[in-house]
């Protein structure tokens, strides 16, 4: 059993899926295939729009809507003869229709939960899975839809719910096991134990497609995406990056959850428990061989490369505490922890001089404003009798990650980093060094993006083929 995983980007237009479709038939000659997809390419960001704008009773909801519908349509028209447009239309046709009624509900009452966000958001994906299975059996593939649904479990945290994974395991099993043909399912979406619809958050189909190969037993989970295999830096941003060709799931893990979007970080989570190799693909370059992630111990690496990757992730903000009347207070920095926690806030990173005068917490900027009422809440004893000093939220940074299981034990890695960094003149604000030593993340200003990963590159990188 494979699982195949298409990403948006491979799902722009009739052409993409019908390259999708080449893919999955070819797959299935040799084994038993399920397929996971996501929404069309840009329709999840334009279905957040929508809610939006009928949350606020604006207008452009029906030319926004009309867009989706006719993103689906012209894909069906593009592909399907006219004996076999009308049968693939009508399920699109119900849910349009279906999904224009909750947005109706949404500008009645103006308000738009993390529920019902939940709600609009799955149906991009249920919308392109229709038409995926439409075209397929009109090629001859025995395509069934399933309902993500029915298979994967969540809790009740709208907009990044929690798999039940021995739940949705099980039901994994009872629907996909006795199926004949090609199961084609919904990524993203789950559902919970009383049947109402969740997300597993942004990128998530990639998740969704470890969860089905963990509970299928799968030899590979192959993601299809619209870049050779993972780089070691993102391409918009360092033009000599190349295909990694093969990186350990701890190192995949870091680079995801540090920026590098090609995947999302908890694929690898269901996929290590079961030992099951991903295959990061092409689908506009089939042939080119990937980049695979597995087991450290199993996979073979260019010894020669100091590093594996770099990332990055952009919309930081930091608070800096700093006073000496922090010193050998016990307890200090867990109140900071437990304050933030009961404002949901989450801290990326921390660091704390061993002087212990200053820590330093960093968030996502949309998160900045609050953890920074928070904590002059929190601290406002400290600081009115002075033990601390008056801190502000710095905005407009970036956090870098380097990434690599060769650094671990490698003396003089920080070193020539940060004199590589220095020579170019870009100053850190913050630095944090994984125990692991696989990982050194810091802080700079957001203007020194393309810089500070293009001299990095360069430093640990060069000479290597794209
Ligand atoms: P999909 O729609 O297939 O899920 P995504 O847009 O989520 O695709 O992810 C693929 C994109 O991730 C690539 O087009 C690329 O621009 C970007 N990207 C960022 N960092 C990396 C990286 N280190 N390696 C590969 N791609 C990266
Ligand atoms: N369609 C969802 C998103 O855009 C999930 C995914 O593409 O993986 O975030
Ligand atoms: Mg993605």
């Amino acid at each position: 059993m494979k699982v195949l995983k298409f990403g948006g980007s491979s799902l722009a237009n009739g052409e993409g899926i019908k390259a999708v479709t080449g893919i999955v038939a070819e797959a299935a000659r040799d084994d038993r295939v399920a397929v996971v997809l996501s929404a069309m390419k840009g329709v999840t960001d334009r279905l957040i729009s929508l809610a939006r704008k009928a949350e606020e009773g604006s207008d452009g909801l029906k030319d926004e809507m009309e867009a989706i519908r006719a993103q689906h349509f012209d894909a069906v028209r593009s592909l399907l003869g006219p004996a076999d447009q009308a049968s693939a239309l009508m399920p699109l046709a119900i849910m349009c229709n279906e999904l224009e009624e909750v947005l109706h509900g949404v500008e009645l009452i103006r308000e738009c939960s993390a529920r019902t966000m939940d709600l609009v958001m799955s149906f991009g994906e249920r919308l392109s899975c229709s038409l995926a299975v439409s075209y397929m059996c009109a090629r001859g593939i025995a395509a069934v839809l399933v309902d993500a649904r029915e298979i994967v479990r969540t809790d009740e945290r709208f907009g990044s719910a929690a798999v039940d994974f021995p739940k949705s395991y099980t039901l994994i099993r009872e629907k996909l096991e006795g199926l004949t043909g090609v199961a084609v399912i919904p990524g993203f979406v789950g559902a919970t134990a009383k049947g109402v619809t969740t997300t597993l958050g942004r990128n998530g189909s990639d998740y969704t497609a470890s969860i089905i190969g963990a509970g299928l037993d799968a030899k590979v989970i192959e993601i299809w995406t619209d870049v050779d295999g993972v780089l070691s830096a993102d391409p918009r941003i360092v033009p000599d990056a190349f295909v990694i060709p093969a990186l350990s799931s701890e190192e995949a893990m870091e680079l995801s959850y540090f920026g590098a979007k090609v995947i999302h970080p908890y694929t690898m989570v269901p996929a290590v428990e079961r030992n099951i190799p991903i295959l990061i693909k092409n689908s506009l370059n089939p042939a080119a061989p990937g980049t695979l992630i597995a087991a450290a111990e199993t996979i073979k690496r260019d010894g020669a490369l100091p590093i594996t990757g770099i990332a990055s992730i952009e919309g930081i903000s930091l608070v800096n505490i700093e006073g000496g009347g922090m010193m050998g207070i016990p307890g200090f920095a867990a109140r900071i922890f437990a304050a933030l926690a009961r404002e949901g806030i989450n801290i990326i990173m921390i660091s704390q001089a061993s002087s212990e005068h200053t820590i330093c917490l960093v968030f996502r900027t949309a998160e900045g404003e609050r953890a920074l009422a928070t904590l002059n809440r929190e601290l406002a004893p400290e600081l009115h009798s002075r033990r601390i000093e008056r801190f502000e939220l710095m905005q407009e940074l970036l956090i870098v990650s380097v990434i690599g299981e060769n650094m671990h034990g490698t003396p003089g890695m920080a070193g020539r980093l940060f004199s590589a960094l220095g020579r170019a003149g870009i100053n850190i604000l913050v630095i944090a060094q994984g125990s692991s030593e696989r990982n050194i993340s810091f802080v700079i200003e957001a203007k020194n993006h393309a810089l500070a990963l293009r001299t990095i590159h360069a430093e640990f990188l060069s000479g290597r083929r794209k």
